[in-house]
Order: C-alpha cells, then sequence, then structure tokens
C-alpha cells in the first residue's frame, strides 16, 4: 500500500534495514522497548495477525519466526532469551496496521506483559 509506513520501509524509501530476505525486511523500532528492538516485516502488505490463513501467509509467518530466531542470535541475545510479540487489534495495542512482529532482548522481560 502506497501510504503504509512499514511498505516504505520495505520498499527501502526510508532508514536502515537489519535483514532483508525476498519475503521480509527488519529494522530497529523507532521507540524501542528494550536494548534489542527490531520489527520482522513481511514485503506483502497483510493489515494483522488474524488475516494469516493457513498456506502461503502461514509459511511466511513460520519464516518469520526463523528470522526472528536469527536476528536475536546475531544481537548476541539467543543464550540469554528473547520474546517474540504480535500485538493484533487495538485492545492488543496494535497501532500500525501492516503485520509486524516485535523481537525483544538485552534485559529481563517482565511476565505478563501489561
Ligand atoms: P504495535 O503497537 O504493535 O503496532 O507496534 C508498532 C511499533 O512500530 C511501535 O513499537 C513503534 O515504535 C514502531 N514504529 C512506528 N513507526 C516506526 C518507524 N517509522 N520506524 C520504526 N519503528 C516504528
Amino acid at each position: 500500500m502506497m501510504d503504509c509506513i512499514f511498505c516504505k520501509i520495505a520498499r527501502g524509501d526510508l532508514g536502515s534495514l537489519v535483514y532483508e530476505d525476498e519475503q521480509v525486511v527488519a529494522f530497529n523500532d523507532l521507540n524501542p522497548k528494550a536494548p534489542v528492538h527490531v520489527l520482522i516485516v513481511p514485503k506483502k502488505h497483510i493489515e494483522k495477525l488474524a488475516d494469516i490463513q493457513d498456506g502461503d501467509d502461514a509459511c511466511l509467518a513460520g519464516h518469520i519466526l526463523v528470522v526472528a530466531n536469527k536476528i536475536a542470535s546475531d544481537r548476541g541475545t539467543a543464550q540469554d532469551g528473547y520474546r517474540v510479540v504480535v500485538n493484533n487489534g487495538p485492545a492488543a495495542g496494535q497501532s500500525v496496521w501492516h503485520l509486524h512482529f516485535h523481537l525483544l532482548g538485552g534485559r529481563e522481560l517482565d511476565w505478563p506483559p501489561g
């Protein structure tokens, strides 16, 4: 989508990427909540997690988790532990309507989240 901020980032129009492949990009969160806070985003515009269907989109979601593992490892947080979060919908705090997986690490993470 032309005016979607994460589509613009995925096209390489804004900011710098920490990871890119054919299906996804990853970049540092603008307002980081942990020393490692990376967003992993499909290049394809999907609004939210609830729109993921079995099939290609499910493969894409699985691929994003593998990419999260790789970035966690590259950032040196794999050993201590890290968290992958998707906020789906307003009550969960979703504020950007392009599917994104938060990778958080580099500190102790409280549970349950707020
Ligand atoms: P959510 O609240 O789950 O939808 O997460 C949206 C995240 O996107 C927030 O953590 C924001 O800080 C982050 N964000 C919004 N705009 C940008 C941007 N232009 N570049 C990087 N991160 C962004």
